[in-house]
């Protein structure tokens, strides 16, 4: 389309004869020239837009470079790194630093990410600027920080709010802004900038760093994802400790290590002792706050341990983790005097000797802990976490409060007992049991045979006959006491039902049955009881279930409602080993027996004055509650003597026979 000027010459080209050539050739020179300036103007028009369209170019190009990266990159160091040298080399910029915002304090600190294109020439600027921290509002980086937008000085000399005005003016910058790098609302992290030119900012520019700087918040956010997913996945969600996965990684590391440092590898396994009835008590969800602020203590006392053994000891060479419900594992990397451990688990017990809170019930804890240490040199970490867990089991198994370390001769006891705990297993389903059955004598009319106590033998393949004191303990521990003590039962009633088609005399005799505390607790007990009088027909009256105090201990209640259940039937009960526990009498009291069978241990030294005297008192006390009473293990004429004397009404031991095999005992 013709322009202005073009209009303009055609007009002036219409032929006019009536004009002198030299005033047509001016005319004609003017025409020229202002064609010419026409035609620079247009060009000059079309330069610039065409630049503007190169420079929306350039900026589109750094924009695709820089997300390009940022997606690529294996970290946001990476990613910073990365985009900091793109828009310098694509700006001009002299110098580009990055900061993160701590989470915690909210201070912008300097990442040590930067760019200089001539790192010596600034070298001043630069190391102010690299490990810096600014809380909202000061210096640039605060401002920034405060206002969650991008701040521009165009000479840092004359800002007095720029904190490293010196080192920028030894260094010649002139220039400098920053920009925030955002998620959603909250600021992240910041860039900033710096040249010895004077920099405007341009309206494309401030578009193209805020585009930059929301790619950077993803890559923050992405970091951020995988951050807490990889936290999820070492940590313990209700403690925040680390966890098993983790611990097996320290361990793997702790190996690793291990011949090159020459130092020694500890492992402590800690498990709450009573931690189970907290939680019957009280409901998991107690549970789980008592096991949350056991684990604020334990890390508590770990992180005190770590710091006054050795302030230089590396953080994450000391592990505390959460492995299972109530335990524990300290695992020390790098353990450089044997005695700490010591010293740690006595920190360990100690912080239980504060009370825990539930609501406003108080709450006494202790923990068992077990621990092993590796040989100079020599280490199989997975190996010392077994042994430690085997050493935590015996600690456990000694009571509450405990700490043993793991050594051979345990591991020895340990492997024995779990070969025998093996065996055991296949002992109950090969039916290798057998009852024997020792008299029970009334001493008051001359001996007459009054019944038996049943007394369980293994009949081992290769060992011959194994004593019940030998492997009852161990079924017990292994969980294995109530299959045993669920055919004994069976098989004591059955014994009973021939014992008294045996004739008149023999019908008036009981058998007494042992009942371990696991089996005599479990919820079908009574009910498996009943059925078992009822499938043979004897008689309530001649069974006697023997327990010990042992069963009480652990659930006094339901001891009582047990027994006063099968008492109900006209089952008879007795308190076996009296005189052992530390507690008999006030047990005795709240629990429903029919007699007490005192331990032998009284009857070994009936000869002394002091065990007469208490045989004596018990036989009072029974006589005054109506309990009949069983001296066990009465071996000599003399013992037997003393007994009849104090009055003793009934009596068992060697001395009136030893434990037999049925055919003998009911032949008697
Ligand atoms: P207990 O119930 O106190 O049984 C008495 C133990 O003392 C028996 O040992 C018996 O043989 C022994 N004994 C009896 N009179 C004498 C004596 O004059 N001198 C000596 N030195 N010992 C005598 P046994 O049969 O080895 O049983 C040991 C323990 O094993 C029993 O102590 C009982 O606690 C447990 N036990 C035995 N059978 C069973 C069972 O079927 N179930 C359960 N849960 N425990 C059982
Ligand atoms: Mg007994
Ligand atoms: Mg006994």
């Amino acid at each position: 389309m013709p322009n202005g000027g073009t209009l303009e010459l055609m007009k002036h080209f219409v032929p006019d004869t009536g004009q002198s050539s030299e005033f047509r050739v001016a005319r004609l020179e003017r025409q020229l020239l202002r064609e010419r300036s026409a035609r620079l103007e247009a060009e000059a028009i079309a330069e610039r837009g065409l630049r503007e369209l190169y420079e929306q170019k350039q900026w589109l190009l750094l924009l695709q470079r820089v997300t390009k990266g940022a997606n690529e990159a294996d970290d946001i160091a990476e990613a910073f790194a990365l985009s900091l040298r793109e828009v310098c080399i694509q700006m001009g910029w002299d110098f580009g630093n990055a900061y993160l915002i701590d989470s915690g304090s909210r201070e912008a600190v300097a990442c040590d990410v930067w760019y200089a294109e001539e790192p010596d020439r600034l070298f001043a600027f630069i190391d102010a600027s690299r490990q810096i921290r600014f809380t909202s509002g000061i210096g640039l980086p605060g401002r920034v920080l405060r206002d969650s937008r991008p701040h521009w000085i165009l000479d840092v000399r004359d800002d007095e709010g720029f904190l490293r005005r010196s080192e920028a003016k030894r260094c010649g910058i002139k220039s400098g802004c920053a920009f925030p790098i955002v998620i959603k609302d909250e600021t992240v992290g910041l860039f900033e900038f710096f040249s010895s030119r004077t920099v405007m900012a341009t309206d494309d520019l401030l578009a193209t760093m805020a585009q930059i700087s929301s790619q950077l918040g993803r890559v923050v956010e992405r970091d951020r994802a995988r951050r807490a997913l990889l936290h999820d996945a070492s940590h313990d969600a209700l403690t925040g400790l680390p966890n098993r996965a983790l611990l097996a990684e320290r361990c793997a590391r702790a190996a690793a290590d291990l011949s090159s440092n020459g130092q020694g590898v500890g492992i402590l396994v800690i498990d709450l002792d009573g931690f189970k009835a907290v939680n019957d008590r009280f409901g998991h969800h107690a549970g789980d706050s008592l096991i949350r602020a056991l684990g604020e203590r334990l890390r508590g006392v770990v992180e005190l341990f770590q710091r006054e053994s050795d302030p230089n000891w590396p953080a994450e060479r000391v592990t505390l983790s959460r492995t299972g419900g109530d335990e524990f594992v300290v695992l020390l990397d790098g353990l450089a005097d044997r005695s700490w451990v010591d010293d740690l688990t006595g920190r360990i017990h100690k912080a239980f000797e504060r009370p825990f809170y539930i609501g406003s019930s108080e709450v006494r804890l202790a923990a068992s802990i077990g621990f092993a240490l590796s040989d100079t040199g020599r280490c199989d970490v997975n190996q010392l976490l077994r042994d430690a867990d085997l050493a935590m089991y015996e600690a456990k198994s000694e009571g509450r409060g405990r700490t043993i370390e793991f050594n051979e001769e345990l591991g020895e006891v340990i492997r024995n007992r779990r070969q025998l705990e093996h065996e055991l297993r296949l002992a109950i389903r090969d039916c290798q049991f057998r009852l024997f059955y020792q008299p029970i004598i009334d001493m008051r009319a001359g001996t007459e045979l009054r019944g038996y106590e049943a007394l369980v033998r293994w009949q081992h393949p290769e060992r011959g006959l194994v004593s019940p004191a030998e492997f009852v303990p161990i079924a017990e521990e292994a969980g294995l006491m109530s299959f045993i003590g669920g055919w004994v039962l069976h098989e004591a009633c059955d014994a009973l039902a021939r014992l008294h088609a045996m004739g008149e005399a023999h019908s008036r005799r009981f058998i007494s049955i042992n009942v371990a505390p696991m089996q005599f607790l479990q919820p079908n007990f009574a009910a498996q009881v009943r059925r078992t009088l009822m499938r043979t027909g004897v008689r309530p009256e001649s069974l006697k279930l023997e327990i010990t105090e042992g069963v009480a201990i652990i659930d006094p209640v339901r001891t009582a409602k047990v027994l006063a259940e099968v008492r109900e039937w006209g089952v008879q009960t007795s308190l076996d080993d009296f005189g052992t526990g530390y507690s008999s009498l006030s047990y005795l009291q709240n629990l429903p027996f029919d007699t007490i069978k005192i331990d032998k241990s009284f009857i070994d030294d009936l000869t002394s004055k002091r065990s007469q005297d208490i045989v004596r008192a018990i036989l009072d006390l029974a006589r005054s509650m109506e309990l009949s009473v069983i001296a066990e293990g009465i071996e000599t004429e003399a013992q037997r003597a003393i007994l009849e004397q104090l009055g003793c009404p009934f009596a068992q031991g060697y001395l009136y026979g030893r434990p037999v095999c049925e055919e003998q005992a009911f032949a008697l």
